[in-house]
């Protein structure tokens, strides 16, 4: 069997499936292995595990599948969102089992997406980087009994077909071409979001200027390759992008790196004293809604997905707490008031109208909604927009503003395949010996038009290890 891509879903339909006794091509075109694991939060969901039990958690798969369509609004592909989430809870257990290092939170509700009712969500003390030590032993040992070959820096190129059937893949090595055969081919080669032209063709028109902001090599490759064969690919419609993430002044439309900083937008996390303004200067929805899912779309109605965050030198002094943040914690309100004095991320001035200046906003309409502000804060008008949390008024010393861009992170459309995961072509046949997992499949088959707690890594994870051991017992019957 060839496997194409170590990220969670790679990695873990490979060990299944040498778990299972098969003998297994693993090809990753860097030097290591992990792919998103390496920078994302690494929350994984699952319902009924061991660990909610001890934490007196009633929870049940049914439960957690019954929130992942609500908060989907129901646009989950139902089969495979209702096979991933039944088994979550045993990737969970497995992951324990492994010696996973747990964060002492979890499980936990989180407030980046959606919450769910009860904590159904887990960490690692490293975030993806836990899910990636926690697998690489097991990786290590089938490595050591010759059932799984790495082939690292080895980026597959192509399909291999013998009578339309897929038989391997063509991959390229140090310069030289290689073919690398085996009974089923599964594509495990994440996302399209780091490939400009490619994602423009999923996103909305007026998105195309929306930030990169996973890493580079989610280029799209096992989508390239199935689609030359003729594969069918979803084309939804569906985007809603991450909020806070800070354009890098270094790379055009990429974000800076999120491991890095970014700005912190829930206020669960970060009590909120600062105002948003579009380029317009004005305000466009409560910075204080709960509803993650409420900004992420009153972003994408703005010009430009963009948006400053605008505050003062009250609101430093009053905060005690930075905007900036990033999953390691080191932002300290120490360091953010060092940014504030000379980050390139932050624009600064003296005076409300040069900071418009600055941010090339109409200087009125920014005045404007400062004093709409301070109006609402002092009870004198209602907030057209529902704010409720009015923590210092805005005017004191000098201004700034951090201008955060809607990002993608992870891509929403995918190749369809059947509930064998074998890829479908655009007739709605399998295509003999082809079989995806991952985010290659798109998200919104598992999180629909929203973004769902863990429903990324998860069903990543927990997909991959069904195939892999559905495969490995297919091939061995054969
Ligand atoms: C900042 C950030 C935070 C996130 N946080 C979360 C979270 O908390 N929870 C969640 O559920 N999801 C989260 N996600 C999304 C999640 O990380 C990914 O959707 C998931 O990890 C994808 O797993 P995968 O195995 O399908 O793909 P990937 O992890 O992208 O792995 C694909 C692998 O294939 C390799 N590859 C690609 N092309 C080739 C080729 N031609 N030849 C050989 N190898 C190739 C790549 O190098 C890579 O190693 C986050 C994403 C980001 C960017």
């Amino acid at each position: 069997m060839v496997v194409v891509g170590t990220g969670g879903a790679g990695l873990c339909a490979a060990i299944a499936a040498a778990d299972h006794g098969a003998r297994v091509h693993l090809v990753e075109k860097l030097s290591e292995i992990g792919g998103m694991l390496h920078i994302a939060n690494g929350e994984f969901s699952g319902a009924g595990s061991r660990r909610q039990a001890a934490h007196g958690i009633e929870d049940s798969p049914e439960k957690h599948l019954a929130e992942v369509r609500r908060i989907s609004h129901d646009r989950v592909h139902p089969e495979l969102a209702r096979l991933s989430v039944m088994a979550q809870g045993e990737t969970v257990d497995w992951l324990d089992d492994l010696g996973f290092d747990f964060h002492p939170d979890c499980p936990g509700l989180i407030h980046g997406h959606e919450v769910y009712d009860v904590p159904r969500t887990y960490w690692g003390v490293e975030h993806g980087r836990s899910v990636i030590k926690a697998l690489e032993p097991l990786l290590i040992e089938h490595i050591a009994a010759g059932r799984i070959t790495l082939h690292l820096e080895t980026a597959m190129t192509s399909l291999l077909t013998d009578d339309d059937v897929v038989v391997g893949v063509s991959v390229e090595h140090a310069g030289t071409r290689v073919e690398l055969l085996g009974d089923a081919v599964v594509l495990a080669t994440g996302g399209y979001d780091a490939n400009l032209a490619l994602r423009n063709e999923f996103l909305p028109e007026h998105c195309a200027d929306v930030l990169v902001g996973c890493l580079d090599h989610a280029t799209g490759d096992g989508l390239i390759a199935a689609r030359e064969l003729g594969a069918d690919v979803s084309a939804d419609g569906i985007f809603l992008p991450v909020m806070g993430m800070i354009p890098d002044p270094e790379r055009p439309q990429h974000a800076v790196d999120y491991r890095v900083a970014f700005v912190e937008m829930a206020p669960a996390y970060r009590t909120p004293h600062e105002i948003w303004v579009n380029r317009e200067g004005d305000r466009f929805v409560a910075e204080d809604t709960t509803s993650p899912e409420q900004r992420e779309r009153a972003l994408i109605r703005q010009p430009g997905n963009l948006m400053h965050v605008v505050f003062d030198d009250g609101v430093l002094a009053a905060a005690q707490v930075s905007l900036i943040r990033n999953p390691a914690d080191e932002w300290t309100p120490e360091r953010f008031a060092e940014a504030c004095a000379d980050s390139p991320w932050i624009t600064r001035a003296d005076t409300l109208e040069e900071l418009a200046t600055s941010l090339q906003v109409p200087a009125a309409s920014l005045r404007a909604s400062v004093d709409q502000y301070n109006a609402v804060g002092a009870g004198e008008q209602p907030d057209p927009f529902g704010r409720t949390t009015f923590p210092t008024r805005l005017g004191e010393g000098e201004w700034y503003a951090i201008t955060t861009t809607a990002a993608s992170i992870l891509s929403r459309d995918g190749l369809r395949v059947d509930t064998g995961l074998r890829v479908l072509d655009v007739a709605g046949s399998p295509i003999d010996g082809l079989y995806a997992v991952g985010e290659i499949l798109g998200n919104n088959v598992f999180a629909g038009d929203n973004y769902v707690g863990g429903m990324s890594i998860t069903p990543a994870m927990t997909l991959g290890r069904h195939l892999g051991r559905t495969l490995a017992s297919s091939l061995e019957d054969q």
